[in-house]
């Protein structure tokens, strides 16, 4: 693991806004990023799972297609209808939504649970064979993945989320490479906020208590 990069500080006081985060970190608080804070399942999603490192495979593969399901979207919208997502889809095992029929397709249309666009589903199943044949061919999603930060999570304190960065030139040679693979869904906006959700990017509020440090 290499050391982790300290992007850019944004609207605050150069180097010295970071070490106060980090000094922020080691005491007790309930502050939290501010987009998280009006709703419980968001707050604990940001708790316990925003941002924090993934490395396994299958699971940046399900993070993936979560976050193309939300293209035009709220990510509140997705998250309240991921477990229907993992009964449609097999858990997300790519082998399995890989040999998904187009029956499975028209009954998961008719769930209520997931969100009803056609193009939406097939592109989690034409994702998985993506994901098959990237693997076939000797390759590792999550090396791969993870190559785009080289190999190690991007650090900003930004004032608010506000702040954060849509897309970066990372995002948008994940997303290149990405297309050039079979993938579909994965637009840049949406890789930088799969990148965000899987710790590749660390973007906590600068008054968040996780902010600046990456969490594993
Ligand atoms: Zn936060």
């Amino acid at each position: 693991m290499g050391k982790t990069n300290v992007r850019c500080v944004i609207g605050e006081k150069n180097s010295n806004s970071f070490l106060f985060c980090r000094f922020m970190d080691r005491k007790p608080s309930v502050t939290k990023c501010s987009w998280c804070s009006k709703n419980p399942l968001l707050e604990r999603y940001h708790d316990e799972e925003w941002g924090i490192e993934e490395r396994d495979p299958e699971r940046l593969f399900e993070c993936l297609c979560l976050e193309g399901q939300q293209a035009g979207l709220s990510w509140l919208t997705v998250l309240k209808k991921r477990q229907s997502y993992r009964e449609r889809f097999h858990s997300f095992v790519p082998e399995k939504v890989a040999g998904m029929s187009d029956a499975e397709i028209d009954e998961a249309l008719d769930d209520e649970g997931v969100i009803r666009l056609r193009l939406k589903l097939e592109a989690i199943r034409k994702n998985a064979r993506a994901y098959l044949a990237f693997r076939q061919s000797g390759g590792d999603f999550s090396k791969f993945l993870w190559s785009f930060v080289n190999d190690s999570p991007v650090v900003t304190v930004p004032n608010s989320f506000a702040d954060t960065p849509v897309r970066t030139s990372a995002s948008d040679a994940m997303s290149k490479a990405l297309r050039k693979l079979g993938f579909t869904f994965v637009g840049s906006t949406i890789c930088y906020a799969f990148m965000q959700a899987v710790g590749m990017a660390v973007d906590h509020d600068a008054g968040c208590r996780f902010s600046g440090v990456p969490r594993r």
